[in-house]
């Protein structure tokens, strides 16, 4: 059946009889748990804004003839890439966090041209089982979760050469029915609140590696699987009861590890089984469209300076000429961001399967931009709004009839302005900087989609310094072909990840 709101995917996570911990015991019904229900919320924001605003969230698929959710659509066309950045930013603004639904959609879209070459080489049937899948996703507007960071060990070492061979999923039994995964996925952002998950290799694979070279989809709630939930600064407060100290009482992200312990995949669900050469250009494509989805901060860097706008009036100093600057610095950053995201995604090519593929150079530029321009951001909103921002007594105090008429007369700002907005833009603030939304704000910016340097060595690897010297030396006149002795860069660790293969633009 077709969920059709947000009302209704709540209603469809029900019952599921998942085995997640989360405080040393087992979560009866993740739905109602109070810590985990503001990550249900911000899923559910990406089902009604499709059904309240289906230009911006629900395109039409050539699959299946069928109006789908942007986040299950293969893109058709650059437009199509440009209007994910746009529906991420606008549910950025909606919900302040992490929505959870972008690394499927990036998975189905890398996979989608992966598949196709792969079948081009091998003779298989990979893309017509994706498509299938695709196409049943779209049918019952499901969603899924994109599994591919493994727990990985020791850093210095490729998945075969473990100690234990469970730090990268890999395949532990093949029949002629399918194939059994053991293995752990970190960090898997909304994977308890999603419907299926696609497992996915994390890095470049040699030959020894054959078994690691693993793709498939499978349920939730598929019999094998553990979840281990992470914890996020303050997530407790939500459990406190009242909404002011959450900051964001509605919304927040969320993150778990996944366990497989042989989990099941039926040949109808696997995408990739033992093709480890494609396993590169999976990992980079993947990166490379889930790097400008990292516009999706721009929506939360429209709520921050938001809030320190409202600050800066609730505490009288909006006219002072340094607050106006800091809001145009902030804003400066953040659209700094969201202009190398969307032009990414303008500057597509077409794939030999048929989907676009957005610029993987300014992709680059633009999650690298993330992994530094919050942090700018945040450190000046919490120069705008005070110490009170780290100092503020609870709202257990603002409610007790003893302390709560002292914070009303000591907290206030200037004339106009209630007490208790003022501490809500503070909670906010502190939220966002400091507190649960902080992962999806700060930390998530920096390591989500790869730590800085695996941006550095993909930029590093387009930057086309000789052609660029050439321009140099044509001004300087030095002319080609004169004797100049020229150091080889180190390309070491990039061609472990990612394969050496020379690319141009
Ligand atoms: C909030 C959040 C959400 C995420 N969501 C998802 C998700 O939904 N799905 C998913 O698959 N992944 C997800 N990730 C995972 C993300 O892609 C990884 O965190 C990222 O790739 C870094 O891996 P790591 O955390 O294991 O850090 P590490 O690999 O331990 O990196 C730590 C540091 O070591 C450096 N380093 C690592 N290996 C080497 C090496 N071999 N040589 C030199 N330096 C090295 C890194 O550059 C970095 O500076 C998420 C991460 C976060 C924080
Ligand atoms: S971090 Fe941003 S891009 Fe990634 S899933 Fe969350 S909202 Fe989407």
């Amino acid at each position: 059946m077709t969920i059709k709101n947000g009302a209704e995917y709540i209603e469809s996570l029900r019952g599921r009889n998942l085995k997640i911990y989360l405080f040393g015991e087992l979560v009866k019904e993740p739905v109602d748990h109070p810590m985990i229900r503001p990550s249900i919320n911000a899923v559910a924001e990406t089902y009604d804004l499709a059904a309240e605003n289906p230009e911006l969230a629900a395109p039409h698929s050539s699959l299946t003839g069928l109006q789908v959710n942007r986040f299950l659509h293969i893109v058709e066309s650059p437009q199509d890439l440009v209007d994910q950045n746009r529906m991420q930013r606008k549910l950025g603004q909606l919900t302040g966090t992490c929505f959870q639904r972008c690394v499927g959609m990036d998975a189905l879209n890398s996979l989608y041209s992966s598949t196709y070459e792969i079948d081009q080489k091998h003779s298989t049937d990979y893309h017509k089982r994706l498509v299938e899948f695709v196409k049943m996703l779209q049918r019952e507007n499901l969603m899924i979760g994109g599994a591919m960071t493994d727990v990985k060990g020791d850093r210095g070492l490729s998945p075969s050469q473990q100690e234990d061979p469970d730090m990268f999923v890999h395949v532990t039994k093949r029949d002629s029915k399918g194939v059994y995964i053991t293995g752990a996925k970190a960090h898997q952002t909304g994977c308890i609140n999603s419907h299926w998950i696609i497992v996915m290799p994390t890095m470049r694979l040699k030959s020894e590696d054959k078994d690691y070279a693993i793709i498939g989809a499978v349920p939730v709630d598929a019999p094998g699987i553990t979840y281990i939930y992470g914890r996020q600064s303050c997530d407790t407060r939500s459990m406190e009861g009242g909404n002011i100290d959450a900051g964001n009482a509605m919304y927040s992200g969320q993150e778990a590890m996944v366990i497989f312990k042989d989990v099941f995949i039926p040949n109808h669900l696997i995408f990739m089984n033992g093709e480890y050469e494609f396993a590169s250009m999976l990992v980079e494509r993947f990166t490379c469209y889930h790097r400008r989805s990292y516009v999706c901060k721009t929506g939360l860097g429209d709520i921050l300076i938001g809030a320190s706008a409202a600050i800066a009036d609730y505490n009288g100093v909006a006219n002072a000429s340094h607050i106006k600057d800091k809001l145009v610095e902030m804003t400066h950053l953040n659209e700094t961001i969201f202009a190398a995201g969307i032009a990414s995604s303008y500057r597509a090519h077409k794939t030999s399967a048929g989907n676009w593929q957005n610029d993987d150079m300014l992709a680059n530029v633009c999650k690298h931009n993330v992994t530094r321009f919050p942090y700018e951001i945040g450190r000046l909103a919490q120069d705008i709004a005070g110490g009170l921002v780290v100092t503020m007594p609870s709202e257990k105090e603002f409610r007790n009839p003893e302390t709560g008429p002292l914070l009303e007369k000591y907290l206030k700002g200037r004339k106009g302005v209630s007490t208790e907005n003022r501490m809500r833009v503070l909670r906010l603030i502190e939220n966002m900087t400091l507190g649960r939304n902080a992962v999806g704000y700060l930390t998530e910016s920096m390591h989500g989609a790869g730590s800085p340097q695996a941006q550095r060595i993909q930029i590093a690897r387009q930057m086309q310094l000789e052609s660029k010297k050439k321009f140099a030396k044509r001004l300087a006149q030095i002319k080609e072909g004169e004797a100049e002795e020229t150091v080889p860069e180190s390309t070491e660790y990039f061609d472990r990840i990612f394969g050496n293969k020379n690319k141009s633009k």
